[in-house]
């Protein structure tokens, strides 16, 4: 089973980092270096630390983009809900979206209570393509981003019988458009309960959720 997005390269991430497959996600220059140790990584610079990047963190991303072979770019996006400056979230995740498109590869976007202006941007290059992972977004956000061909990454929040939004999203998205995660949670045994889970939202057997949701990562990251 593929994990769309789990940040192994993170110290309480070692008990799940041996035998996971994976999307290893970078969140800035930190740890461009430590992604690389897994076969299937991402480079970008997450909207949480923008403050720390500059210009020239956006130009040595692009050289790293082309000498190595990231899966895609991100994670990248916009969240809302911290006190952090819009515009330069803004300005990182347009720099992020052009070297995606530069670069043709797919786009990993988190976005907090900003889904609304990640729409925007992704409706101005309908070439792009991509996730966004961990959605938190509504029904009809989620609609108009599968219909765009966006992909829509879903975690243990799915699993909490009070998160009726996000469950009743999952029950009407379309299992093509699905991809399963856990982004930082150390649980070996948290994928398998994600895929459970949209099992028995979508009355569909958990064989099916789990070869369906590893065929849309293999196909939107293009992985052999
Ligand atoms: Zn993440």
């Amino acid at each position: 089973m593929i994990n769309s997005h789990a940040h192994l390269d993170f110290d309480s991430m070692n008990t799940i980092a041996q035998n996971a497959i994976a999307i290893v996600p970078s969140i800035g220059n930190q740890n461009w270096t430590d992604v690389q140790m897994y076969p299937y990584f991402s480079f970008g610079i997450h909207p949480w630390m923008v403050e720390s990047h500059s210009q020239h963190d956006l130009d040595h991303l692009e050289y790293l983009i082309k000498c190595n072979n990231p899966v895609a770019i991100g994670e990248c996006g916009l969240d809302f809900h911290k006190d952090i400056d819009r515009d330069r979230q803004v300005y990182f995740f347009d720099a992020q979206v052009q070297l995606a498109l530069t670069y043709d590869l797919p786009i990993i976007i988190h976005a907090v209570k900003a889904t609304e202006e990640i729409i925007l941007t992704l409706k101005k290059y309908p070439k792009l393509k991509g996730e966004i992972h961990g959605f938190s977004g509504s029904e009809s956000q989620a609609q108009q981003l599968t219909s765009m061909g966006f992909y829509l990454g879903f975690g243990l929040q799915i699993t909490n019988q009070k998160s009726t939004k996000i469950r009743q999203i999952v029950k009407n998205c379309p299992l093509e458009f699905i991809l399963i995660e856990t982004d930082d949670h150390p649980n070996p045994n948290d994928l398998q309960l994600v895929a459970e889970e949209i099992s028995l939202l979508k009355q569909i057997p958990i064989d099916t959720v789990i070869a369906q949701c590893d065929n849309n990562a293999i196909s939107l990251f293009t992985l052999s």
